[in-house]
């Protein structure tokens, strides 16, 4: 069974589109989509905005629906310079840049026996750059850095950047990559671009939410057919 889990519901729906569902079930304030593509099992959520809410739902879907992998597709903030609106870009790693424990001494990030890092898996995003290079499509890869906050402001930003060399932001990357990390499943975090993360953020993420989801989507399924599931 392969796990896909989305944020929101307009980045979920794009992805809906391929799939066959043979069945919903609704657990603990989340829809679970069973379903079919190629001849392989899926089960598809959008967990809703921030950290918890993506944790819990990626808990589920490794513990209740046994997922062996768990792959995330949606739209995050642009770091890097050369990323534009409708980019697409995979994590390499992703962290939390709102756990700060620095007062005892720890760098940002850090929690005792968990760490700042949690990496993605290296198979699938071979996969991904396979796809990418085979479609002509340019795919960036780098840090994500989440946290609770919707970020747009360059102060923010920056400071993200520079502290966790992050190439984008979002909201729910490490909690998915803490949770994989912790329970030995391969994690793989897609992205599209919405908005730069600066002010007029907010603006350019109601704007492009929809299309930038579309772009994810589209690659995820396309990258779907490569992937190999038990
Ligand atoms: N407008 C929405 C809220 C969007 S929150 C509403 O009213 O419901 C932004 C979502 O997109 C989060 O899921 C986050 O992961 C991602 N995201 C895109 N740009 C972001 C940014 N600049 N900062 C943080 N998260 C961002």
């Amino acid at each position: 069974m392969i796990g896909i889990l989305c944020a929101m519901r307009e980045e979920l729906e794009p992805i809906l589109k391929f799939m066959n569902v043979k069945e919903k079930i609704n657990h603990a304030n989340n829809i679970f989509y069973l379903a079919e593509f190629q001849n392989k099992d899926i089960v598809l959520a959008y967990s809703k905005i921030g950290k918890v809410n993506a944790a819990l739902t990626a808990t589920i879907m490794i513990e209740k629906f046994g997922v062996e992998m768990l792959l995330f597709s949606g739209v995050a903030g642009g770091v890097d310079e050369d990323l534009k609106i409708g980019d697409l870009i995979i994590a390499t790693k992703t962290t939390q840049h709102d756990v700060d424990l620095t007062v005892f001494g720890y760098e940002p990030g850090f929690i005792p026996e968990s760490r700042v890092f949690f990496e993605c898996d290296e198979k699938l995003n071979t996969i991904a750059r396979n796809v990418a290079r085979k479609l002509g499509i340019r795919l960036k890869e780098g840090i994500i850095a989440s946290g609770d906050q919707f970020v747009h402001s360059k102060e923010r930003k920056e400071w993200i950047k520079k502290t966790f060399k992050a190439s984008a932001i979002e909201m729910e990357g490490a909690a998915v990559g803490c949770v994989c990390w912790n329970e030995n499943i391969p994690f793989f975090m897609l992205r599209s671009i919405s908005d730069t993360a600066e002010e007029g953020a907010g603006v350019d993420f109601d704007e492009f939410l929809e299309e930038s989801s579309r772009v994810s989507a589209k690659f995820l399924v396309e990258m779907l057919q490569e992937v190999k599931s038990d």
